[in-house]
């Protein structure tokens, strides 16, 4: 069953956001770019557009590796491709 979820990231986002329990905005961070995007295992600098997501987490390749080990399968080798001409130009 494919874990990975393809996220894009948004031209602008807050880096975090603070929520009460009833969804109110308590707090948020500073604006991030869609090219600031950043492992939220190993804070390494992910330069993958659309990144990969397992769980609500984004993940450097290192990481995805690790955490799903079988993430080959479960994307077109086109898009593997593409990942790979990110990272070299990183
Ligand atoms: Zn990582």
């Amino acid at each position: 069953m494919p874990r990975i979820v393809l996220w894009n990231p948004p031209a602008h986002r807050p880096a975090y956001r603070l929520m009460d329990w009833d969804g109110n905005v308590l707090e948020e961070g500073p604006m991030l770019t869609a090219d600031e995007v950043y492992c939220d295992l190993c804070n390494k600098h992910v330069p993958l557009n659309p990144a990969p997501m397992v769980g609500s987490y984004v993940l450097c390749l290192d990481c995805l590796e690790k955490v799903e080990p079988g993430w080959r399968e479960q994307i077109t080798p086109l898009l593997e491709t593409i990942w790979r001409d990110q990272m070299a130009s990183e």
